[in-house]
């Protein structure tokens, strides 16, 4: 009892430590994962934020490059301009970024400029209808924009000057902005038309495999409408986004002018016009107002070649702005990140709890074991005690006729011949029990050869009934026979089959409870022969019914009245059964009647 309990508490002490193990691992697993998914979040952000900015720089550099004053437009001396394209030429990875340059007066309708590459000089075209058009877009000031992306254009506009501005360069429109913080009047435009192929062939390829070389997120681009410009997405969802076309100027080298930018308060600092250069080396106003940053980062170079001035707005946010022509999209191959991680976050608390799983069913199987073990153990002491006390019984008649003989006690033939008879027949008692022990043995040991011959199944019901008629006749037992004349004749190990049914006679004797009677009949069908041996005895439990056949197993009835046994018998009927192919099943019930059928296939 002790012992049980011990087992008990230390299998609910297990199961409760699995248990809290399991709860720690899906903490833990999950925790683990959400940062995961932050971290990722954020990398692809950056990546994509990188992307963005190496697009931008690209676009920027084939804008701001050609900002030149209005008085070379004025003189028609190409110098400047073709010093600037030179130098960009020098500078992109992308010569053919740039398929043509145009030019525009602001007033008047002199024809449109072309610039030849050959002559390296611009020269008066005829205005198409796409130029006409544009020309119409330009002359409302009020909306003005650098980028027409839908016909891959952009306009930089050439502003009128003292000498003191440079360049100017207005990325968003002025229609609220201040009288102080007007613009100079725009002299002509610069139309720089880019090339699509370049853009959807080279550099997007280019920077897809720079930024997501794993192939693990699909790369978009979309248009201000939500429109699919560069391989539309899967689903809606994106899990990382930034614009594209951005003029804005974070990525780019230019001359401002720091104390303009610091006198300029926060209300008008939308759009900023800077009209002296300064050779500073480098500031920063970056003012933060909430979460939002505003302020624009400038970096001076000294010796650039050829010197460039730019005015810029200051508010470098423009991430979901509507002035955003394209938005580049990122979105990870499994349709999204939170899809993605959801899913490696199933996969390892699918191992995590298989491998407890694994863990509590070796430990279940450890504790069923040691169990069976201990049964088992039981079950042989119970077993050695009681084939010594089975012993016991035989030896001693055998010994006391044995004695009585010696001592000259049986002097007639009658009474030396009964003493003979008590020693053969308890001589047979004990060499029934060895054979069945050794036959259990061997058996177990995968010695026992059984030897199939053709045998008729009547000859060996009549046999174990012949062997069993001395225990028969002792008890006086009434026996029915129930046998059908069309017994097959087939293969079986005669000797083996006869000993099985012989235990089964021999138990429904054994547990008869004075009952003497027994029944052994046989059927035919279903290709296949049953045996069945009956009884009106103790019967059996039904808790018992499916142990009896374990070996050494017996009913605690049984033991508890005494019955000698030594639990093997039914053992070796199944064993036999199953030697032929066959079965062996029993039905009971308590207190009145038993009944054993050995089913084994004819063909
Ligand atoms: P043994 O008879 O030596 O105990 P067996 O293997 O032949 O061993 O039988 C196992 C147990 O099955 C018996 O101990 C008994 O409890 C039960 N049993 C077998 N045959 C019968 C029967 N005809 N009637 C009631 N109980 C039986």
């Amino acid at each position: 009892m002790r012992g049980s309990w011990t087992t008990i508490l230390l299998t609910a002490g297990l199961l409760g430590l699995l248990a809290l193990l399991g709860g720690l691992q899906y903490r833990w697993l999950t925790q683990i994962s959400e940062a995961d998914g932050e971290k990722a979040h954020k990398r692809v952000q950056e990546q994509a934020d990188h992307f963005a900015m190496d697009f931008n720089r690209e676009i920027q550099g084939a804008y701001f490059n050609f900002q030149t004053d209005a008085e070379s437009w004025k003189s028609r001396d190409w110098t400047a301009f073709n010093e600037r394209y030179d130098y960009w030429r020098d500078k992109t990875t992308y010569p053919d970024l740039i398929t043509d340059f145009y030019f525009f007066e602001a007033k008047g309708d002199a024809a449109p400029l072309h610039y030849d590459r050959e002559s390296r000089a611009f020269t008066p075209v005829e205005i198409t209808s796409n130029l006409a058009d544009l020309r119409t877009k330009l002359s409302d000031e009020k909306n003005f924009k650098p980028v027409y992306e839908e016909s891959y254009t952009l306009i930089l506009p050439i502003h009128e000057g003292d000498n003191k501005l440079s360049r100017i360069m207005i990325r968003t429109p002025l229609r609220n902005e201040s009288a102080e913080l007007k613009l100079p009047e725009k002299y002509g435009y610069l139309v720089i038309k880019l090339d699509p192929a370049t853009i959807k062939e080279k550099i997007l390829p280019v920077l897809i495999s720079k930024y997501f070389p794993e192939g693990d997120f699909r790369v978009a681009v979309v248009n201000k409408d939500g429109e699919p410009v560069f391989q539309p997405l899967s689903s809606e969802t994106t899990d990382a986004a930034a614009p594209l076309f951005d003029l804005s100027p974070e990525n780019f080298v230019f001359f401002a002018n720091k104390d303009l930018l610091k006198s300029i308060d926060a209300e008008k600092q939308k759009s900023v016009v800077l009209n002296q250069r300064v050779e500073t080396r480098s500031f920063d106003a970056i003012t933060t107002n909430g979460d939002e940053k505003e302020g624009v980062k400038i970096e001076i170079k000294r010796d650039v070649s050829p010197r460039r001035t730019a005015v810029f707005t200051t508010t470098a946010t423009t991430k979901g702005d509507d002035s955003t022509p394209w938005t580049l999209q990122v979105q990870h191959a499994s349709g999204s990140l939170d899809a993605f991680i959801a899913s490696e976050l199933r996969r390892n608390l699918a191992i995590g709890f298989g491998v407890l799983f694994l863990l509590a069913a070796a430990i279940a199987a450890i504790i069923i074991s040691a169990q069976r073990a201990k049964m088992l153990a039981k079950r042989q002491v119970d077993f050695v005690s009681s084939v010594s006390h089975e012993f016991r019984t035989p030896l001693a008649v055998i010994y006391s006729a044995g004695e009585n003989l010696a001592d000259g006690v049986a002097k007639d033939d009658a009474k030396v011949s009964h003493y003979g008879e008590l020693i053969k027949g308890e001589g047979k008692k004990l060499s029934t029990m060895v054979e069945q022990i050794l036959d259990f043995a061997g058996a177990n040991a995968g010695r026992r050869r059984f030897n199939f011959t053709l045998v008729a199944i009547a000859d060996v019901i009549d046999d174990a009934l012949n062997e069993c008629q001395s225990l028969i006749a002792e008890k006086d037992i009434e026996v029915e026979k129930d046998l059908p004349v069309d017994l097959p004749t087939m293969k079986a190990d005669a000797s083996a089959l006869s000993q099985a049914i012989q235990n089964l006679i021999a138990n429904s004797i054994k547990y008869s409870n004075g009952n003497a009677w027994l029944r052994v009949s046989a059927v035919t069908g279903d290709g296949k022969v049953k045996i069945s041996v009956e009884d009106r005895g103790i019967g059996i439990a039904k808790s018992d019914l499916n142990r009896i056949f374990e070996p050494f197993y017996r009913a605690d009835e049984v033991v508890d009245a005494q019955i000698h046994g030594n639990g093997l018998g039914l053992s070796l009927v199944k064993q036999i059964a199953e030697a032929h192919n066959g079965r062996v099943v029993a039905s009971s019930e308590i207190g009145k009647a038993s009944k054993f059928t050995i089913e084994i296939p004819t063909a």
